[in-house]
């Protein structure tokens, strides 16, 4: 009697029900396979973080005395895609039964789905106990509702699970919301402590890649690999934020910085994504730290952290369940322009998204804003397609997964799905981008201007899209003021704008 359970590459969860005890009539299988790794063109280091931490999972497993079947990606047995590894190692072990956890992929899903279907020994799927939420919270909780929002959401999720909520079930510190005092820009001060370092090996891995033929992109200091890939470094990691990020994390969110490519910001998402940590731990370390701080930690700076995990990423695994298969396919502004080239070499003269695809490819890292407000809000501008901006951000970032990737790129900045889940369009002209970095100071474009050569290119593309798109957003209310203020050009300078957007559209590798 054998019973095979497949652990995919975001499934390293040490504490899942199914590790409690060790039985030898069960086989966890794992495998690299050039299935997941070529569906999309990945960064070397997402190739190197998932393999790295599938191998160290098997090995942690194998120690704690669970039988082990694993393939690396160069074994010449290695099956290479889902169906046959399954089909393949059921026939081997003479497997009666097969079991798996929910993936957090539709693509994966219904591939298992259809695997299950077709063997005839029983199957059974688990939950992967990572995330607060199930599949359908929040379809359930927004049943008959026609607007989504994050913020009701979040609230429902602060009550159900009790968090920074005071003894009258209101929110600790009056607000539930500190959103408007995490706006600061960082101007050198407070310094940033240097991250801690994990001396990972991964020549063996970098070789493997190399080996297989793996096609990738971006590019990796071998001797400076330093994503946490086992349980230990994402505690280490953790630890290192409440000690020290944690303190300011909420005041510059959202701020900018040439020289610092992480600013406060945690660094968990791979690890969170992996499941090497839950949320549910992160935020009660979070919590539990503030709560010992003697009061040197401000409300603002905690609440800004776990709205990010408890309401955004829960919010997003939600959407994201309720709308697939279809959200894919989503384009509201029919935009079709192709991705410029420089989003793959960082070769343009525009500051602040050459260094936002620089930090991109050096580190398979952006932080929240710098995805949203620089490259998702110049893909946006120049009405590039939807489609060549999800393959973008989904191979790139070292998290990208594609429940998370595709609602925060397709939805949230490029609304794309016309408003499902964000209230309004988040685009910005270069006043935004100048007062939350010092990109602008040392830029060869003018920031302040709309027109002529030296025009920031931000600012005719942000008025002739308002102008363009006119008939889709003129009765969002919340683009009135917008609107008002458009109205207010002149038309000749409209003109100007039309005319210098449109030169940019069509040649954007020339600015
Ligand atoms: C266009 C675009 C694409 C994105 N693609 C991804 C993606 O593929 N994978 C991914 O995990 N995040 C994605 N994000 C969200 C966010 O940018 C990253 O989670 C964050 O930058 C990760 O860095 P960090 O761990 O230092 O985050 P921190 O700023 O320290 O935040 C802590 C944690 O909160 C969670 N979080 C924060 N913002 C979001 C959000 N908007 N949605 C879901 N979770 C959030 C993450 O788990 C993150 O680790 C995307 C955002 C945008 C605008
Ligand atoms: S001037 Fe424009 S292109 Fe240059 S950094 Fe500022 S916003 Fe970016």
């Amino acid at each position: 009697m054998t019973r095979i359970r497949l652990i995919l590459g975001d499934q390293l969860n040490e504490n899942h029900s199914w590790l409690s005890s060790t039985d030898t009539e069960v086989i966890y299988l794992m495998a690299e396979m050039k299935q997941e790794a070529t569906y999309v063109t990945h960064h070397i280091q997402k190739l190197i973080a998932f393999f790295a931490a599938m191998r160290k999972f098997a090995a942690h497993l194998e120690n704690e005395g669970h039988r082990v079947v694993y393939f690396r990606i160069t074994d010449p047995d290695n099956p290479q895609n889902l169906r046959d590894l399954i089909y393949r190692t059921i026939k081997e072990y003479n497997a009666d039964t097969f079991e798996y956890q929910m993936p957090d992929e539709y693509r994966l899903d219904k591939q298992l789905e259809r695997v299950c279907e077709s063997l005839d020994i029983s199957c059974n799927k688990w939950d992967s106990e990572h995330f607060f939420t199930s599949r359908t919270t929040l379809s359930e909780f927004f049943k008959g509702k026609r607007q989504l929002l994050m913020e009701t959401f979040y609230r429902m999720m602060r009550k159900e699970h009790h968090i920074l909520i005071n003894e009258d079930g209101d929110p600790e510190g009056g607000k539930w919301n500190y959103d408007k005092s995490n706006r600061k820009n960082w101007k050198g001060d407070p310094g940033i402590p240097s991250i801690p370092k994990f001396h990972h090996d991964i020549r063996e891995i970098y070789d493997d890649i190399e080996k297989a033929g793996l096609p990738f992109l971006g590019r990796v200091d071998p001797d400076a690999f330093n994503w946490p890939i086992q349980r230990e470094n994402a505690l280490t990691l953790l630890e290192h934020f409440n000690c020290n990020l944690l303190p300011h994390f909420g005041d510059f969110q959202d701020a900018m910085d040439t020289g610092e490519p992480f600013l406060f910001h945690s660094r968990l998402s791979f690890a969170l994504n992996a499941k090497i940590i839950s949320p549910g731990e992160v935020i009660e370390k979070v919590i539990h730290h503030y709560r010992n701080s003697s009061g040197d930690i401000h409300i603002s700076q905690v609440e800004g952290f776990i709205r990010q995990i408890l309401g955004w990423r829960e919010f997003m695994r939600g959407i994201y369940w309720m709308q697939m298969p279809g959200y894919k396919d989503n384009n509201f502004f029919n935009n079709s322009n192709p991705l410029p080239d420089f989003y793959w070499t960082g070769k343009t003269k525009m500051n602040c998204l050459h260094h936002c695809i620089e930090t991109s490819l050096n580190h398979a890292y952006a932080h929240h804003i710098q995805r949203l407000m620089v490259t998702g809000n110049f893909a946006l501008l120049t009405q590039t397609h939807p489609d060549e901006t999800d393959l973008w951000y989904l191979g790139i970032y070292i998290d990208a997964v594609e429940w998370v990737e595709i609602t925060n790129t397709r939805g949230m900045s490029q609304y794309a799905d016309g408003g499902i889940l964000a209230t309004k369009p988040y685009i910005a002209s270069a006043n935004y981008i100048n007062k939350m970095s010092n990109y602008c100071k040392r830029c060869e474009y003018d920031h302040k201007k709309r027109t002529g050569d030296t025009a920031c290119p931000f600012n005719a593309l942000y008025w002739n899209f308002l102008d363009s798109k006119k008939e889709q957003l003129k009765d969002n209310p919340r683009m009135g003021m917008m609107y008002r203020l458009l109205d207010k050009i002149d038309e000749n300078e409209l003109i100007a704008i039309r005319k210098r957007s449109r030169a940019i559209m069509e040649n954007p590798d020339k600015f």
